[in-house]
């Protein structure tokens, strides 16, 4: 029987490619009918077999690509046409746009194909973009999203682009940053006190030139400064490093296509299809050493991103070779986005500026990904994510989440889905603090939701949970762990029982201790700590993080006591006797149940690792020295106290600190025993599917060991994909947890 439908859509359909792509699956299916945008979103009528029709809007709501995304659907029946073919209708109305932000997106093929056409009137020009393409979230001021919203405003069509701006046959019908060498914004490179020395493609020769002799360019981006380097010239990379005052974390490095990738990494089909990704997201690979040590010391991995903007391509083009691109900043603050403030704080460390006049409205960092487990997943969500919503059945608008504290984020609910901010870095730093005001105001303000309840980490140290404190809003505190699990419900909008493993590096108990490797059951709206690992004391509290010989010397103290044994260990540092005493005498100690402490814990005794030279370094080399191949664990405990289970790392942690194996074989085994103790603790509690979160499960090895023995045992995985496992993903947690209600029991 044939049945026709009218089917709205709203979301992000509208600039994506929506009309194509349910014109070519409305093809494949075998369906009649026709495709229009409305100003709420885009409406589909389809004429076919009811099953069919379902079907189809499955699809395109599962399937219709990024950025595109389909918050949902409404249909009705009306009567049949008996249409002959389906059809793309242009809409006459241009009326209220739908409210949805899109993230900023790479060039198109068409664009760059135009950027390389001699004959075209944009040939070579920095800023051609359309409607399928360019910056978005960077530039809009408001909406509705229309040129006057948007930091193009300034900039008065002319009329070959005024008309394509009006003609809705044309590929730039409504592209609000529509630009042109006549009417559009222009290069400009100046010196490094600032002044301007060549414009327009002289100025992008200049600049390629600086790099070329080993220089150090500052380059206005899509969402702010990049600072640029050869990525071949260690001392050009070490010079950049002294003067940004980054010594030792690894460096992104931005490649012209993915010939050149392929040259500097080991790339699988996955990853080559993240890299190619509309957001141009940095992908973590392993190197094949052709770069300057320098840019990853002591790291078989290197970060790499193909070009995200018209003007990186050209630049790629003029240089054709590898090139160190670091956000325009010192260490840990947020990037510089305004031309006299970049100038100004990066006058220590720019040979030169490569600067242009279309402003950017707010700093967007680039995003990164890494191969992790069964998948890739995003572990910094920002340019060409950011401000995208998640879908999740119940949300109502009104709530706004403050996220955690070294990796800032914020997430704010709407209509059954809840909109994710960027990462705006470490709340240490005052501009990380007014960024992450900025971006509660700006997602407020653009997607037009009222902000009633906050929600903040229990840790009332949090920056975040201040300013939460400080709004005005109803507050509530959201357990940081449960956050964690209920990110990773959502991200995978998981409603049954799970097994959540939440270890990271901590987050502050409800019995005011230090969590961090909990075993959380999920059974409805229920989390219970079924199980954590074994708890130890951190001499020192805070300091612990950055000095991994603490807890080295706080798991030993735990196995030892106040013994002679404790004090015949040695792992060196000079300001070891002050901690033995601190443990001795009980003072400045917390009791944690960490597990990125205890990765810490182990790179002391296993490798002599004492200390993180940035966050996450001594775990991430002692992952990365970790042997290849299948090796046995070392033996651990499971023991029951009061209903609860503990996973002792005891017999582990004596048989490291007695062998006489290398520490690459260590560090395998210690790997493996920690995946051991996760899949026989899930085992003991019967869960039929486990989740995995926490910054603990960026460790690729871990991450992998664990699926792999999870599966083994019959057990279902989730992974994080989307949201990340780190802290950046908290906010969205704890803006979920509210909205499952969730609850710690
Ligand atoms: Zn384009
Ligand atoms: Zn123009
Ligand atoms: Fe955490």
């Amino acid at each position: 029987m044939v049945m026709r439908r009218r089917v709205r859509f709203w979301g992000a359909v509208q600039g994506v490619g929506f009309r194509p792509f349910a014109y070519g699956l409305a093809q494949e299916l075998g369906l009649t009918g026709q495709v229009a945008n409305t100003p709420q979103g885009a409406e589909v009528e389809i004429e076919g077999n009811p099953e069919v029709l379902d079907r189809f809007c499955e699809r395109i709501q599962a399937e219709l690509p990024r950025p595109g995304y389909v918050a949902g659907y409404e249909s009705s029946a009306v009567a049949p046409q008996g249409d002959s073919q389906f059809v793309i209708r242009h809409s006459e109305q241009a009326g209220a746009k739908s409210a949805l932000i899109l993230p900023d997106i790479k060039p198109c093929e068409r664009c760059i194909a135009e950027m390389h056409d001699p004959q075209d009137r944009r040939y070579r020009y920095p800023f051609t973009n359309c409607t399928h393409c360019g910056p978005r979230y960077s530039i809009i001021t408001g909406l509705p999203y229309d040129r006057p919203n948007t930091s193009m405003s300034g900039f008065e069509l002319c009329p070959d682009c005024r008309r394509e701006y009006e003609d809705p046959t044309d590929r730039r019908f409504h592209a609000q940053p529509i630009a042109c060498p006549v009417c559009g914004p222009h290069l400009e490179f100046c010196d490094s006190l600032g002044r301007p020395l060549t414009q327009k493609d002289e100025a992008l020769k200049t600049a390629a030139e600086l790099l070329k002799s080993g220089g150090i360019l500052a380059l206005k981006g899509v969402g702010g400064f990049h600072l640029m380097v050869d990525a071949r010239n260690t001392e050009a990379v070490e010079s950049l490093r002294a003067r940004k005052r980054r010594e030792f974390k690894p460096l992104a490095v931005m490649v012209l296509d993915m010939a050149m990738a392929h040259k500097y990494a080991e790339i699988s089909e996955e990853a080559e299809r993240v890299l190619l990704d509309l957001a141009a997201p940095i992908v973590i690979l392993p190197s094949k050493g052709q770069l300057s040590p320098s840019v990853a010391p002591d790291n078989p991995n290197i970060g790499l991103m193909l070009p995200s903007s018209p003007l990186h391509i050209l630049l790629m083009e003029e240089l054709q070779f590898p090139i160190v691109a670091t956000s325009g900043n010192l260490s840990d603050e947020p990037i510089c986005i305004d031309n006299t403030e970049a100038i100004d704080r990066l006058s220590q460390i720019a040979d030169g500026y490569l600067i242009h006049d279309r402003p950017i409205v707010r700093p967007i960092d680039d995003s990164v990904c890494r191969p992790l487990g069964e998948g890739i997943t995003i572990l910094r969500r920002a340019r060409g994510f950011a401000p995208l919503p998640f879908p999740l059945k119940g949300a109502k608008p009104g709530l706004v989440a403050y996220g955690a504290h070294m990796k800032g984020s914020v997430a704010v609910s709407g209509d059954d889905q809840i909109v994710v901010g960027q990462h705006v870095g470490d709340l240490d730093h005052r501009l990380a603090r007014e960024r992450l005001a900025e971006e509660i105001r700006d997602l407020g303000e653009l997607y037009e939701s009222p902000q009633i309840r906050a929600v903040h980490d229990l840790h009332p140290d949090y920056a975040s949970s201040a300013m939460a404190a400080e709004s005005g809003m109803e507050c509530q505190a959201v357990q940081h762990h449960l956050a964690h699990a209920a990110s990773l419900a959502a991200e995978h909008q998981f409603l049954g029982e799970f097994l959540a493993i939440a270890w990271d590096g901590t987050g502050l108990g409800p019995d005011q201790t230090i969590w961090g490797g909990e075993f959380l059951e999920v059974r409805d709206t229920a989390v219970r700590r079924a199980a954590f690992l074994r708890p130890f004391c951190l001499p020192g509290g805070d300091s612990a993080s950055r000095q991994g010989y603490r807890s080295a010397l706080g798991v030993l103290f735990e196995i030892f006591g106040d013994t002679a044994e404790f004090d015949a260990i040695h792992l060196g540092g000079e300001r070891e006797p002050a901690v033995k005493s601190l443990l001795r005498s009980h003072t400045a100690c917390v009791r944690t149940t960490s597990a990125g402490r205890l990765f810490d814990a182990a790179a002391a005794i296993g490798a002599g690792i004492l200390e993180s030279r940035f966050e996450g370094d001594a775990a991430m080399r002692w992952e990365a020295m970790a042997v290849a191949g299948p090796v046995e664990a070392y033996p651990f405990r499971v023991c029951e106290q009061g209903g609860l289970l503990i996973a002792d790392w005891e017999p582990m942690v004596l048989s490291m600190l007695v062998s006489e194996e290398d520490a690459g074989l260590k560090s395998a085994r210690f790997h493996q025993t920690l995946a051991e103790m996760i899949a026989s603790l899930a085992l003991r509690l019967g869960a039929g599917v486990v989740g995995l979160t926490g910054g603990c499960f960026q460790n690729a090895l871990l991450s992998r060991l664990s699926c792999t023995l999870l599966r083994k045992n019959g057990i279902d995985v989730m992974e994080h994909r989307v949201i990340p496992p780190n802290d950046g993903g908290i906010a969205f947690g704890q803006a979920a947890s509210r909205i499952l209600g969730w609850r710690l029991v």
